[in-house]
């Protein structure tokens, strides 16, 4: 290859942009293009989510722009939506242009899996993006306000989440603490409000701690939430949703948290995928192509027992930094480094200054967890913005 290899990375989040940043840390101006496309100009911290989502932070804390993380001398940031990979022609298509690339890293995210359960592809919300939350938050307060016009009308002021895996659980943690503040704001009676949390599997946070799995259980039900655990969501309707056992339960709001797939493109790109992510070898690349690599939740890592790891923020980082290191080795013809995870520990928020954590064997639990969640979210701003995305978003 005598001319400049072509590096493009699709999606700017988390191992996406750690990606970007990598690279443009570690070559030098002129050893390669890198293109970086992402359907908005902004990056969103997705960890945050839940809590514009329940409307208790403004959407504004979850974005960073894309231009204040990159050097835009040795990355060019192309805004657009990717519509199609096509990796034996090594191109990429936009919904405006096409690209062509010798090297390409994957990190679109993944989509919500509805497992195919009737009704909640058309009528349940999601938890994806600064656009889903805005509306999540919108559709609650006009469910408030809705229920003040006709007050027979309780299953406006009934919440449904599918789904007790983190995101399930962070955003009911947030929902809980934003309705006393709304019944203030709407005049309405706190105990007509109901939020239900419903999870298949036996246990709420499947593969937590069962300790701190039982003390969220008991903080969140004191703020109210009713949780329906081993019962499993049959269908869901423009009225609510009915469960497995013949159970109907009548809500105006249904957020679906129960499963994460990776992006669908993939799929009709040809790669092989479970559940649209591809698994991936030690140096992150695909089988098929060892010019494409995968990062994030498009991305299946085997643990030890041949086991999946769950796609989190955290892997997603980590693979972000050696995907930068392998591209260069790539280039420079030098050696690559196998992916290893490193699990650096877990927090789930359960509202305002209530947490749940494990680090190494030491469990954690209440405002000390909560603490830890904020390190935890400070770590990154750091990583990918230095101080003064700290002082900007690290609300301090
Ligand atoms: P993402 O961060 O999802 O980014 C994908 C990017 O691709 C986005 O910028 C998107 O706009 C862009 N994109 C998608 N499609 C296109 C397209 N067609 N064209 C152009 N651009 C496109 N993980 C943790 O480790 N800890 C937590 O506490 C935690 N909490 C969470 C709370 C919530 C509410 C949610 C939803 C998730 C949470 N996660 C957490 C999981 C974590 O956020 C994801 O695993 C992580 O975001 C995956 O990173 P990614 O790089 O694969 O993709």
């Amino acid at each position: 290859m005598s001319r400049i290899p072509r590096i493009v990375i699709l999606g700017a989040g988390y191992g996406g942009i750690v990606t970007a940043i990598g690279l443009q840390k570690e070559l030098n101006y002129n050893e390669a293009d890198v293109t970086l496309v992402n359907k908005h100009d902004y990056h969103y911290i997705t960890t945050h989510l839940h809590m514009p989502a329940a409307g208790t932070d403004n959407p504004e804390n979850a974005r960073v722009d894309i231009s204040k993380l990159i050097d835009e001398f040795k990355i060019d940031f192309v805004k657009s939506t990717v519509v199609q990979i096509r990796p034996h022609d090594k191109k990429i298509i936009l919904e405006d242009s096409t690209l062509s690339y010798d090297y390409l890293v994957v990190g679109l995210g993944g989509e919500p899996e509805t497992f195919g359960i009737p009704g909640l592809r058309e009528y349940a919300m999601n938890i994806r993006s600064i656009n889903s939350v805005r509306l999540i938050r919108e559709h609650i307060e006009y469910q408030f306000a809705k229920f003040k016009r006709e007050p027979g009308r309780t299953d406006y002021i009934t919440f449904v989440v599918g789904g007790a895996g983190f995101t399930g659980i962070e955003f009911i943690g947030e929902l809980a603490d934003r309705v006393p503040e709304l019944c203030r704001e709407f005049d309405v009676d706190p105990a007509l409000v109901k939020i239900y949390n419903i999870e298949a599997s036996p246990t709420a946070l499947p593969g937590f701690d069962p300790e701190l799995v039982e003390y969220a259980m008991q903080v969140l039900s004191k703020k109210g939430v009713v949780f329906k655990i081993a019962s499993a969501i049959k269908e869901c309707t423009p009225d609510g949703v009915v469960l497995m056992d013949g159970e109907v339960i009548k809500s105006g709001t249904v957020v679906w948290t129960g499963g994460v797939r990776g992006n669908r493109m993939l799929e009709e790109a040809g790669f092989e995928t479970m559940r649209g992510r591809i698994v991936v070898d030690q140096m992150l690349r695909t089988k098929e192509f060892d010019n494409v690599y995968v990062v994030g939740d498009c991305s299946i890592v085997l643990n030890e027992d041949g086991k999946p790891y769950p796609p989190t923020a955290q892997i997603a980082t980590q693979q972000g930094e050696i995907v930068a290191y392998n591209l260069v080795a790539a280039i420079r013809n030098t050696p690559m480094k196998e992916f290893k995870f490193i699990n650096r520990g877990v927090v789930a928020s359960l509202g305002k200054n209530e947490a749940i954590g494990v680090v190494g064997d030491r469990k954690f639990k209440g405002t000390v967890a909560a603490m830890l969640k904020k390190a935890v979210d400070i770590r990154y701003l750091y990583k990918i913005g230095g101080i003064p995305l700290v002082i900007k978003k690290g609300r301090l």
